[in-house]
């Protein structure tokens, strides 16, 4: 039985990935601080003989003894990575060298949950990972977007000095049930907002664009990168090449709810990225991994979802 470890586990995708791994029979140790994670994600893993939680801030060390280790600790919504950027920063750079340096010590394989962010307002379309990006260094988003390259540097160097065994995955867009309601991403926020029949807030002209990935999907190629041959380091684009606008996206979710909610106009906030769309070559090539849901039956299951949570019309 392996003995794997999920920074980040309370959190969206981490509780899927817990309960994933748990379904194959690993053992499992969840950590989290609980900064944007959420209890009742892992609520139901409560006194299952192979599930244990520590509350746990990863820019600390953590002495512990296991296989694998998925690293997810940070937050993943602009709203909340930017609320303490500080903080951000060091949970991506201090946490990595802090679960790097337990990599190296138990000799645990490790897989860094990296971003399209990466690659910042792109100019090349769709995104290939040889890309190397167009970011701005000290902008509101740079906390993120700097914080996971330095976290992707540290990786290699650890890989290439002390041989350590990495994976390093580019998420792109991911949606899904127990985003937390109040997450302020752009699906979860349309989604509470038509059920509660309040304006829909587009930044911008609504003409940017993203690509979203139904989180059953993600996880799937999660799952697989880790388990590849160890040739198979990444960086690797994980998502749904789908790509559509945030006008469209808020049409859909009107559309799907039947809300009588209205889409209003808010101003795009600085450095938000035109358009984003990964090029999953590898993943198919590499992986033999292509998402299977499509947005609309994802967005059903999503909105299913946060009706549980939030009711309608509250
Ligand atoms: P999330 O905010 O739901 O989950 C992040 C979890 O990390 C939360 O439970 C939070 O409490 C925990 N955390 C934050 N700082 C921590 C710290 N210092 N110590 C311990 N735990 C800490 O976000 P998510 O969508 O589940 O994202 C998970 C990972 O995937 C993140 O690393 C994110 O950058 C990456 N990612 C997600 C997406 C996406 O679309 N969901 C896209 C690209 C990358
Ligand atoms: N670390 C950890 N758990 C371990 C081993 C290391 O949290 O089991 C931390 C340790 O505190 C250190 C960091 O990981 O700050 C990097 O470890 P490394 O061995 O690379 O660096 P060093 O200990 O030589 O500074
Ligand atoms: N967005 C929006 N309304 C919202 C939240 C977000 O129009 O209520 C837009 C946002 O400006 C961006 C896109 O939706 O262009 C995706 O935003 P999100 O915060 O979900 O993720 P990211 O920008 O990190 O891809």
């Amino acid at each position: 039985m392996k003995k794997v470890l999920v920074t980040g586990g309370a959190g969206f995708l981490g509780s899927h990935l817990c309960d994933r791994l748990l379904d194959r029979g690993d053992d499992v140790l969840c950590i989290d601080n609980f900064f944007t994670g959420q209890r009742k994600n892992i609520a139901h893993l409560n006194g299952h003989p192979r599930f244990e939680f520590i509350r746990h801030d990863v820019t600390f060390p953590l002495f512990v003894e296991v296989d694998q280790i998925f690293n997810l600790a940070c937050p993943a919504s602009p709203v909340h990575y930017q609320f303490d950027a500080v903080q951000t920063a060091k949970t991506s750079v201090i946490g990595a060298i802090n679960m790097l340096g337990l990599a190296k010590r138990t000799k645990a394989k490790i897989l860094q949950a990296s971003t399209s962010e990466v690659y910042g307002d792109p100019e090349v379309h769709p995104q290939t990972e040889d890309y190397w990006g167009r970011v701005n260094p000290i902008g509101i988003r740079s906390c993120y977007d700097e914080g996971k390259r330095c976290a992707e540097t540290l990786f290699f160097d650890y890989q290439r000095q002390h041989n350590v065994k990495i994976k390093v995955m580019r998420i792109f867009n991911t949606y899904g049930p127990r985003m937390h309601p109040n997450d302020g991403r752009v699906v979860s926020n349309f989604i509470v907002q038509a059920l509660r029949g309040e304006d829909i807030t587009l930044y911008g002209d609504g003409t940017q664009t993203r690509s979203f990935c139904y989180v059953d999907d993600l996880i799937d190629g999660m799952v697989r990168l880790m388990d590849s041959g160890d040739d198979v380091l990444g960086p690797i684009n994980v998502g749904n090449p789908v790509e559509f606008t945030m006008r469209e996206l808020a049409d859909a979710v009107i559309e799907l709810t039947g809300t009588k909610s209205k889409i209003v106009h808010r101003p795009l906030p600085s450095d938000d990225p035109r358009q984003r769309q990964p090029d999953i070559t590898q993943a198919r090539t590499k992986l033999g991994w292509e998402p299977q849901v499509q947005l609309r039956q994802g967005l059903m299951r999503t909105i299913d979802y946060f009706r549980s949570v939030v009711g309608e019309g509250a």
